[in-house]
């Protein structure tokens, strides 16, 4: 049976790649990437792997989501060993609902291997504690763009919601999220951060107010990719200054042995 994996690469960091990633990543045939899929694990590779960059970064042209799934299909069906990879959890914000439907649909089989997530990733190396017992009792993922079909998240409810909220894809509503929650019943003073390129080498975060985030993000000049944290949690974010990212040493030929 024609079979497609679905394979989560993580928030950024290469050597936050899983082990069964990196090993699926070098068998394949044909990878099918998205834009935030860093080079190195594409380099994981073998010599002559048909590499597709079927991503879109910020406000490009993405490919057509129907060229997507008719290319792992098609290769598929060749008998190629067809791997698409994707910047985190490949469940998350990542449209694999739709692929791993689509591909079922086919009768084929679908593999997935889950991926660490650039929302809880992301805060945790600001040193946000998503959950935290004496803040808040959980965490709601969310887009802060209106996606198609399914119209803009419900901020009055999520700001009512007493949970933690971990807004990918927010940065350039931000302005319209910041005023929506506190019309929704937070407090301007409700502490929020916003974290760009967690994990990498040129990870920066905000830490204030949630009346203050747009002005801060505009002024410090944050850029995509970057989530936002609302809720008490984000007060125990490091101070700006401090970032625990680091640079990356040569990971090429320690992932390589990894997925050996
Ligand atoms: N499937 C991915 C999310 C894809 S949506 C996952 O599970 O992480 C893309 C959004 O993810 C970006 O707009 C941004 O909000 C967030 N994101 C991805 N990588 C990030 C990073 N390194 N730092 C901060 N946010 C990131």
């Amino acid at each position: 049976m024609p079979k497609v994996s679905l394979v989560g690469a993580g928030p950024g960091a290469v050597d936050l790649l899983t082990v069964r990633a990196a090993r699926i990543v070098a068998t394949a045939d044909v990878l099918l990437a998205d834009a935030l899929v860093a080079e190195e694990v594409l380099a994981l590779g073998r010599p002559g792997v048909r590499i597709l960059r079927v991503g879109k970064r910020g406000g490009m042209r993405s490919t057509p989501q129907d060229f997507i799934h008719r290319a792992m299909a098609r290769y598929a069906r060749l008998g190629l060993k067809v791997v698409r990879v994707k910047g985190g959890d490949p469940f998350v914000f990542g449209r694999g609902g739709e692929e791993q439907a689509y591909l079922e649909a086919l009768g084929m089989e679908v593999e997935v291997v889950p991926g660490l997530t650039a929302g809880l990733t992301a805060a945790a190396a600001a040193g946000i504690p998503v959950t935290h017992r004496a803040y808040t009792h959980g965490v709601t993922l969310v887009t802060g763009t209106a996606g198609d079909g399914c119209g803009e998240p419900d901020w009055a409810a999520l700001a009512k919601g007493g949970t933690t909220l971990v807004i990918y894809m927010g940065l350039n509503r931000v302005l319209n999220i910041s005023a929506r929650l506190i019309a929704g019943g937070l407090t301007p003073d409700t502490p929020a951060a916003a974290i760009a390129s967690g994990t990498l080498p040129g990870q920066r975060h905000i830490k204030t107010t949630l009346a203050e985030l747009p002005a801060r993000v505009q002024a410090g000049g944050l850029a995509s990719p970057a989530i936002i944290v609302v809720g008490a949690v984000a007060a125990l974010a490091l101070p700006e200054t401090q970032a625990l990212a680091e640079a990356q040493p040569e990971l090429g030929a320690a992932l390589r042995v990894l997925a050996a």
